[in-house]
């Protein structure tokens, strides 16, 4: 399509060869390839000026092209030192993603990104507060990430315990913002915390009402997204597949 033929993109041009050089059992992916995605899924660090060339909808592409690197197990070979040396001297990330404490979901990992790619937000539930809110504020207005992803993931822990009414501490509060989507997934059968199927129903809605209270909490954030600056969707991590789902 376009950015893979672009002059300015060295890196990302050695990334895409190493990509088309990758084993036949990708060969499948080549359209995919194709698509100039592939560029942005990224150099040691992304630099201003990569960042400035790159739509939302091409960061959220590379998301998706990152998460199919990682459940074929052919992730990026990454120095990470690299990639903290090259970003040292300032970041350019490209997204900001709120995620789940949970310790078999961490977001860079599963979309297959490194140092200073993303802003990573993770608390239990993936729930928006005042201070997620303010955080992701500063990743999009002030430091220029373009796409705010929520993703949940399956069989999660906080899920299942809004669904049991767990109180522990402070926890109690934070299940209390998940439980208003536990009331609002329609879901006809056990709704209890063992049905996995029921859980991740919740977890779904969890994501969707988390995006919907961002808009509805955050002018900066609303505004960017009207003004088509930003982009914000929703994604779910499973355990098992090693699939992240875009709901966009
Ligand atoms: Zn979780």
């Amino acid at each position: 399509m376009d950015g893979a033929k672009k002059p300015g993109f060295p890196a990302a041009v050695q990334f895409r060869r190493a990509f088309l050089q990758r084993s036949t059992a990708l060969a499948a992916l080549g359209a995919l390839g194709g698509m100039g995605v592939s560029r942005i899924a990224f150099a040691d660090a992304l630099t201003k000026e990569q960042r400035a060339a790159m739509s939302p909808d091409q960061i959220i592409a590379a998301m998706k092209e990152g998460n199919d690197h990682f459940r074929r197990g052919y992730t990026k070979a990454r120095n990470y030192l690299n990639e903290a040396k090259a970003s040292a001297a300032g970041q350019y990330p490209a997204a900001v993603v709120l995620s789940c404490i949970d310790s078999r979901a961490p977001a860079e990992v599963v979309l297959d990104l490194g140092i200073a790619d993303i802003f990573s937000a993770r608390v239990a539930g993936n729930i928006a507060n005042d201070d997620i809110l303010g955080s992701m504020e500063f990743a999009c207005k002030l430091s220029g990430a373009k796409v705010v992803v929520v993703m949940g993931h399956t069989a999660c822990g906080a899920i299942k315990g809004a669904i049991d009414n767990a109180e522990l501490g402070n926890l109690t509060g934070l299940l209390a913002k998940i439980k208003p989507a536990v009331a609002a997934t329609k879901y006809d059968g056990d709704r209890s915390a063992t049905n996995y199927t029921f859980v991740d129903a919740v977890a779904k809605t969890n994501v969707e009402m988390t995006l919907a209270e961002i808009r509805a909490r955050s002018s900066v954030l609303s505004g960017l997204e009207k003004a088509g600056t930003i982009k914000m969707v929703g994604a779910m991590y499973n355990l098992k597949t090693a699939v992240v789902q875009f709901y966009a």
